[in-house]
């Protein structure tokens, strides 16, 4: 996909993830550089509802932004170039608010995957709490130590939760990223609405690992069609795995 697809194929996912509820006011999705991967694409301070192409700006992996004009940046970019710099595996990421995830992230129960859509999520779910290094902070990553401190933490795994805060999901694409953001909600509500009913049989790890394989192409373009009818976007050319 050229650079010009990619931005549109990136304000789409914006689009998407508001119209999901996976993002409100707040929250963003990045996508590393398809011409050079020591950079990183990711919109101006702005509701997601709101970006356009011409609010896409380019940052250096520590957060520096290379072309910024008069716009201002998110605060949380670190988040975005601290994965980056460590994940070469990474291609895209998104940080959000997602509401049902908050609970896992503040009483210390684990976030597993219990639904087959949701094995994208990972076998399980950490939370990364700001305090262990950085003690009383408005729980913003809003530097470049923070951003690698969660990078660390995250290691080799998908998703994150930020405790009081949110979480941060890591994709082999834009579209992957946006699928398992969107179904980390879902398992998230599904789980507190099954643990109110009783013991929950999870996914087993070989199941987890069976369906992580399976999730190519096929799963990933159909899910962002009809998310895109649903947020009134062209799907666009990409049709990447
Ligand atoms: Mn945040």
């Amino acid at each position: 996909m050229n650079l010009d697809a990619l931005l549109e194929e990136l304000v789409t996912a914006n689009r998407i993830l508001a119209t999901e509820g996976v993002v409100d006011s707040f929250g963003h999705i990045s996508v590393r550089h398809p011409e050079n991967p020591q950079q990183f694409l990711l919109s101006r301070a702005r509701a997601p509802d709101c970006i356009e192409v011409e609010d896409m700006m380019t940052f250096a992996l520590d957060g520096t932004p290379l072309d910024a004009g008069d716009r201002k940046p998110y605060l949380e970019r670190f988040i975005h170039g601290g994965i980056y710099e460590v994940r070469p595996d990474a291609m895209s990421v998104v940080h959000n608010h997602s509401p049902s995830v908050i609970p896992f992230g503040i009483t210390g129960k684990k976030l597993r995957p219990l639904l087959h859509m949701c094995a994208s999520i990972g076998h399980e779910v950490g939370t990364w709490d700001s305090q262990d290094k950085f003690g009383d902070t408005a729980l913003l990553i809003e530097n470049v130590e923070m951003g690698r401190d969660l990078a660390r933490f995250i290691g080799p795994q998908r998703t994150a939760l930020l405790r009081g805060h949110g979480a941060v999901v890591i994709g082999a694409s834009i579209r992957h990223a946006v699928f398992t953001s969107i179904y980390l909600e879902v398992n998230a509500k599904l789980q507190m609405q099954a643990m109110a009913m009783g013991d929950i049989k999870f996914l087993s790890p070989g199941e987890v690992d069976t369906i992580i394989a399976r999730t190519g192409p096929y799963t990933l373009n159909r899910a962002w069609e009809n998310w895109c009818r649903r947020a009134d976007r062209p799907m666009g050319p990409g049709a990447e795995s």
